[in-house]
Formats: structure tokens, C-alpha cells, sequence
């Protein structure tokens, strides 16, 4: 198999700029998990002459980067720029600020305030982005883009690009990027691997998701050996939190509840602003706490409700496989994958929960 290749193949599709429908209405037919055309190398060989002819590159992963959105964003700027394209990259956050567990990524010269971002790009590609909705405040600039590629493996992508490269069989977009760079037959050196690799290995939980497929332990096999640390990363990405997410944890665990008779089992919990606000904790630092919370072998589904900095609740739901909570995310306006999903509500605890119940 070639580096990016997905056990499933890909469903790499392109469609005419009068195809593509922006602001995140389904293309028709264009769609990489929904049934659309059939996989499409031509698409990845588009891809990389749009690419090759720019000599500017703008670039956007989702808001709130979680490691895939940013590692995939960065090493594709990352090897742009080495390749000699002015490249400009971003993330439409009105509070525009790399969670710190993240900060240890090569290449984050790149980024700019979403303020400065370019309004009408030549050339704008997206990563991990599975909704316009996601661009947040660069949303526009994608509508006015010239060429608009969107880089994604969330099954729920409705192909908002005027070329879609989405893959719903690969393990994280940093998959699609490798792929991206050996079509463009751009090398990928230590930093860009370190990019790649914390995509991959946060996406799929650590190699323990389903999403974990050989062709995910051969790209890792692949970067590992192209000179990685490995533990460093690891330590980076998970044993630096603050003290006061232990305490933000204790509080939230001791409110957590299990409704057994729910959807299989629900576990859920919820985390306030005023949880956070004795110890300084930023937003980002409470991501993790779905990860404890799913452990919980008598529920089916986990839920953790956080409220954000401007008191929106921003939901996390994982299943154990036995209900797709993509579709319940997607009827609440949100969206992801089958067993990790979310979405955003404005609703108080009680209410949200009430919605998420009658849907499971
Ligand atoms: P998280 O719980 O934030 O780790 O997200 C799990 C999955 O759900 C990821 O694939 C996200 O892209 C997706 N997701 C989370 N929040 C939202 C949202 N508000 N809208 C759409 N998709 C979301
Ligand atoms: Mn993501
Ligand atoms: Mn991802």
C-alpha cells in the first residue's frame, strides 16, 4: 500500500466550482461519505496541480483545534512553504489562542490572526473542518475563495469545497495530508512527522480506537521511523496539565451520573465556567475529561457538557459502537464521527440533556 492509502481506498471526489455549494448544503453527489462517486485519483492528481500552479496558499483547520486539526494544517504548511509557496494559516476562533498542549508543534510561524487572514484567497485549503460552520470567522473567506480543497475524514462532510478529498476510512486528515505531500512528492522531515504523528495518534486514541486500521499502524511505522520521539510527544501531549485540572476534574467527577436505562447506558457530566475559574484553567484543558468519563463499563454512551468562555456548551459524546452518535450530534446541529460526535448548545444542562435522551 502507498503512503496515505486506506485499507477502504478513497473517496477522493472533485466537483466544478458551479458544483460545489457553499455555507454547507450537500453537493450533489459530491460528498465523501454519503454514497457519492466512486474514488477518484484524478481528484488527488487536481488537488496537486491546483497546489503546484498557486504561489499563495491559504489554510484553515476547525475551531477549537483539537492535534489532528492543527498537526494536519501545520505540516501541510509546513512542506508548502519548504516547497516555496507563501503560505498563510488559521483558525476562525474569536479567541485566538493554541490550546497549550498544542503549542509544542513545529511551524506555528505560520499562523496569523483570523483577522488577518486573506478575504478572497487564490487558493484556500481546509483540514478536519467537516462543516462550513466549523471555519467559524473564516467561514467568509472560504465563500470568496477562488479554489476552496477540503481536506477531511469525517463522514459527515457534505463536500463544501469546490474539490473534496475526504476519506471517512482514514484514521485522521493527517492520513490525507501524508497522502497529500507524496502526490505532490513534497519530503517530510522530522517536524512535518511530528505533526503527522500527533494526528494520527490522538484521532485514534492512542492506536485503541476502531479507527485504527493497518494502514494507520504503517503510516505510524513510517513516521516513527523517520526519527521521532515518540515519549516526548506522548508526554507533551498528556502529562503536563496544570494542577487545577485535577481539581476541575474532581469536581466534575463528582457530579458525574449513569442512567443505565438510556440509550444502552448513558454516563454524562458537566463542567462550568465557575468550575474553572479559581485556577485560572483555560477552556482547552477540560477537552480530556470525556476520556475519563468513557471509561465507565456499564454505559453504552459517555457525554461531558463544557461550558466555554462565552457560556455556550460545547458537548462531547463517545459510544462504544452500539449507537451512532454522529446522528444524534447531526440532529442537534453538531456532527462527527459514529462512536465521537458533538455539538454546540445555548440551552441550560437540564434542557440539553432532555434533547440528547429523546434522541438516544
Ligand atoms: P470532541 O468531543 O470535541 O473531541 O469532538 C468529537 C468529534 O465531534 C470531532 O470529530 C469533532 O469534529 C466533532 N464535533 C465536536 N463538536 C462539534 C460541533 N460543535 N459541531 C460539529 N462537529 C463537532
Ligand atoms: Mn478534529
Ligand atoms: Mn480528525
Amino acid at each position: 500500500m502507498t503512503p496515505g492509502e486506506t485499507a477502504a481506498g478513497d473517496v477522493a471526489t472533485g466537483v466544478t466550482r458551479a458544483e460545489a455549494v457553499r455555507g454547507g448544503a450537500a453537493a450533489g453527489g459530491s460528498g465523501g461519505g454519503r454514497g457519492g462517486p466512486v474514488p477518484d485519483a484524478a481528484a488527488w492528481d487536481r488537488a496537486a496541480e491546483l497546489i503546484s500552479a498557486a504561489g499563495e496558499v491559504a489554510l484553515a483547520c476547525h475551531v477549537s483545534p483539537d492535534g489532528d486539526a492543527l498537526g494536519s494544517m501545520l505540516a501541510a504548511g509546513a512542506a508548502l512553504r519548504a516547497a516555496g509557496k507563501r503560505v498563510t494559516a488559521s483558525f476562525g476562533d474569536r479567541r485566538f489562542a493554541v490550546p497549550r498542549l498544542l503549542r509544542f508543534l513545529p511551524g506555528q510561524d505560520l499562523l496569523v490572526e483570523p483577522d488577518r487572514y486573506p478575504e478572497a484567497p487564490e487558493l484556500m485549503v481546509t483540514f478536519d473542518v467537516s462543516t462550513v460552520d466549523r471555519l467559524g470567522t473564516l467561514a467568509e473567506s472560504a465563500g470568496r475563495a477562488a479554489e476552496l480543497i477540503v481536506v477531511d475524514h469525517h463522514p459527515s462532510n457534505p463536500g463544501f469545497g469546490t474539490l473534496n478529498l475526504i476519506d471517512p476510512a482514514a484514521a485522521s486528515t493527517t492520513a490525507l495530508v501524508e497522502r497529500l505531500l507524496h502526490r505532490l512528492g513534497l519530503p517530510i522531515d522530522e517536524a512535518i512527522a511530528t505533526c503527522l504523528y500527533v494526528g494520527l495518534v490522538t484521532d485514534t486514541g492512542s492506536f485503541r480506537h476502531s479507527s485504527t486500521t493497518p494502514a494507520a499502524h504503517d503510516m505510524a511505522a513510517r513516521l516513527v521511523a523517520a526519527g521521532l520521539d515518540t515519549e516526548e510527544i506522548a508526554r507533551r501531549l498528556w502529562d503536563g496539565s496544570p494542577f487545577g485540572y485535577l481539581k476541575v476534574l474532581g469536581a466534575a467527577l463528582g457530579r458525574v451520573r449513569l442512567e443505565p436505562e438510556v440509550g444502552g447506558g448513558l454516563v454524562w457530566t458537566f463542567v462550568t465556567r465557575a468550575d474553572r475559574a479559581p485556577y485560572g484553567l483555560p477552556y482547552d484543558e477540560v477537552e480530556g475529561i470525556i476520556d475519563v468519563v468513557r471509561r465507565t463499563g456499564e454505559a453504552e454512551v459517555a457525554v461531558v457538557l463544557k461550558e466555554d468562555d462565552d457560556g455556550a456548551w460545547q458537548v462531547s459524546t463517545r459510544s462504544r459502537g452500539g449507537v451512532d452518535v454522529a446522528r444524534v450530534c447531526s440532529a442537534l446541529g453538531g456532527g462527527g464521527h459514529a462512536r465521537a460526535a458533538g455539538f454546540t448548545s445555548r440551552l441550560p444542562v437540564a434542557e440539553t440533556m432532555a434533547g440528547l435522551r429523546a434522541l438516544l
